[in-house]
């Protein structure tokens, strides 16, 4: 007997939610953001980084609410430098063209 219900295995690797989207995609295709046992909350782009991490999906949109509302913050429980959010920015810039 065949189980189901609980979705096929997706080849494309683990699903991760995006803190402003509430969307849930691949995690390769999320920016996470990590705070790390030591040191500052930092932007994990290789996606390996110790720590509770949280994802953000490549959405301007998503960046400027999940910035607006604090959820990084409140997420991780921690301040979120202003480098990170630069260095988010930055990226989905480049992305956009
Ligand atoms: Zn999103």
């Amino acid at each position: 007997m065949k189980k189901s219900g609980r979705g096929a295995r997706d080849a494309a690797g683990p699903i991760r939610q995006c803190m402003g989207c509430r969307g849930r995609l691949p995690k390769q295709e999320l920016l996470r953001v990590v705070r790390p046992p030591e040191g500052a909350v930092k932007l994990d782009t290789a996606g390996k980084a110790q720590g509770r991490g949280v994802y953000i999906c490549r959405d301007a949109n998503c960046f400027k609410r999940v910035k607006k509302s604090r959820a990084l913050e409140r997420s991780l429980q921690s301040p979120v430098p202003d480098d990170v959010f630069a260095a988010i920015e930055a990226l989905l810039t480049e992305n956009a063209t």
